[in-house]
């Protein structure tokens, strides 16, 4: 959807001069910071609609050809800066004239207003004066009012800040009660509580490898076993995953970890596509113990049943659970060797993968359809 910046013209590119008409060529002054902050605002995909009130313009006072003259010498000017506004929408009325397009009033967008199509949550109106605030007030969208010298590189700042990634989910249950907060932009000062220490150790593992920020409480009925617990958090931890990157716009999405530590992991994900490619590349030859499950493909030949209070079969309950919230496909192997090791290696793997996944690399879609 198009975002629009609907944007005065006089006090806001162009200085307003004592008399408030810029007839004269000597009179065109930008207004400070203008340019760069234009040029950061088209880069953020903003399209320009210039909205004026020239006050008696085609009058004795104000002849047209005076007003013309100076009206496309700033629009050269801005243009030769790689600055172009899509439509000039222009008021000739005085106040007395009472006409419906004088800003504040609506005349002039009066086409906008019947389109639905653009993104009126992220369009904005920036102009120097109360009635440009106004003004966007009644069209139903969001200001941003010229002041001094730094409101244009306030107003960029502002407008093209990235927001970080951040989704906080709660899951009660009758079995467990999970709160569990994901920054994908943050990382370190993590925090678990589980009630299963080992298990507390390798979301450590997803988060401190995959370099983001994670804090999960978990008050599960471990009276009973360690089963709803671990397999909820995984359900909680692919929905945070998966709202924390919302629209996914920019990432990198694939995801892949090659041998590491003395038992050695192999992690593949085609994040974010129930239907994708699963990517399965097997060169070792081994015999495996092969689990294979709607998103995920783990081979693995644990060396005991159990780590900690974890039994090894919960380990592919995990990323099973956590790739069908997350919409993910996910191939793991893990070679022979400790047991302990063999699980932490498909943890971290797993987090060293999510973190190629997970960066942000430009601001489109990482996909040929235009949907993920
Ligand atoms: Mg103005
Ligand atoms: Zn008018």
């Amino acid at each position: 959807m198009k975002k629009y910046l609907f944007i005065d013209r006089d006090g806001t590119l162009v200085k307003e001069p004592y008399d408030y008409q810029v007839d004269k060529l000597s009179k065109v002054r930008l207004v400070e910071g203008v340019i760069p902050s234009l040029l950061k605002l088209k880069e953020a995909d903003f399209t320009f609609i210039m909205v004026s009130n020239q006050d008696g313009l085609g009058t004795d006072s104000f002849p047209l050809k005076k007003f013309t003259k100076v009206h496309e010498f700033i629009l050269e000017l801005f243009a030769s800066q790689g600055i172009y506004f899509e439509e000039i929408l222009i008021c000739p009325h005085k106040p007395q004239d009472n006409c419906s397009c004088r800003k504040p009033k609506l005349g002039l967008v009066e086409a906008y207003l019947n389109d639905h199509t653009w993104d009126r949550e992220h369009s904005y109106f920036i102009g120097d004066r109360e009635t440009d605030l106004q003004m966007a007030h009644n069209m139903g969208i969001g200001a941003f009012q010229i002041k001094d010298e730094s409101s244009w590189s306030e107003t960029a700042q502002s407008l093209t800040a990235k927001k970080e990634r951040v989704a906080r989910v709660s899951r009660h249950t009758k079995e467990t009660q999970i709160d569990l907060l994901v920054n994908l932009d943050r990382s370190g000062d993590n925090h678990f509580d589980t009630g299963l220490g080992f298990f507390n150790h390798m979301l450590d593992q997803i988060a401190t490898h995959a370099n983001i920020h994670l804090e999960v409480k978990v008050t599960g009925d471990l009276e009973v076993d360690c089963h709803h617990t671990i397999e909820d958090t995984a359900l909680a931890l692919g929905q945070a995953l998966k709202e924390a990157l919302g629209d996914k716009r920019g990432i990198c999405r694939f995801g892949f970890c090659l041998p590491m530590d003395e038992v050695y992991a192999k992690v593949f994900e085609d994040k974010l596509n129930q239907d994708g490619v699963e990517v399965s590349l097997d060169i070792s030859g081994r015999p495996y113990h092969v689990l294979k499950l709607e998103n995920l493909t783990l081979k693995a030949n644990f060396t005991d049943d159990k780590v900690g209070q974890m039994p090894v079969q919960m380990v592919g309950h995990f990323f099973s659970s956590l790739a069908t919230t997350m919409g993910l496909s996910l191939y793991m192997e893990v070679s022979e060797g400790n047991c302990h090791h063999q699980v932490e290696a498909l943890f971290k793997a797993f987090g060293r993968a999510l973190r190629q996944a997970l960066k942000v690399e430009g601001n489109t879609l990482p996909s040929s359809k235009g949907t993920l």
